[in-house]
């Protein structure tokens, strides 16, 4: 089994409903909840887990956005995890999403291409990094 990162971001977060639906769509779509976590970030965190767009026109509301309110983390476990969760969340900005996959999480729920309800690690690499930081209590023996 391969673990991914799954985050519900803090828009999503700030309405229990989508809240729910999309924690239940994580077990419908049979992924094994391996650990779960609510935790709010710092903006130091959110500058460090997102360095790698550091100068991007979008860092700054970015930064601010994910350190705005509580967040909902999830370490998930299926074959080809990181995969099946990038499919079920669609393509990263929301009217691309709408438009070339209207049954995707960001397309039904996405605000804007950043307030876009959820992340997901883009590799197994990316994976192991991205647990480390939200579960530095978990590791794999
Ligand atoms: P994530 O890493 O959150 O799963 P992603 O891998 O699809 O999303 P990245 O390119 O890693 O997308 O960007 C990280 C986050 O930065 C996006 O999820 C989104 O919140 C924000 N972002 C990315 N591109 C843009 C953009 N063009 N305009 C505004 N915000 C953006
Ligand atoms: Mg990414």
């Amino acid at each position: 089994l391969q673990l991914t990162l799954a985050v519900i971001k803090p828009d999503a977060v700030a309405q229990p409903l989508l809240l729910e639906a999309l924690h239940r769509k994580i077990l419908e779509n049979n992924f094994i909840i391996v650990r779960r976590k609510d935790l709010i970030w710092k903006r130091s965190d959110s500058e460090r887990f997102y360095a790698e767009h550091k100068g991007r026109f979008f860092y700054q509301r970015l930064v601010e956005f994910m350190s705005s309110g509580p967040m909902r983390a999830y370490i998930l476990a299926k074959e080809d995890a990181v995969s099946h969760w990038r499919e079920l969340m669609g393509p990263t900005k929301v009217y691309r999403a709408r438009y070339t996959s209207p049954k995707t999480i960001r397309a039904q729920y996405g605000l804007t291409d950043t307030r876009n309800t959820t992340h997901g690690s883009d590799s197994s690499e990316s994976a192991e990094r991205e647990i480390a930081f939200f579960f530095p209590e978990f590791s794999v023996q």
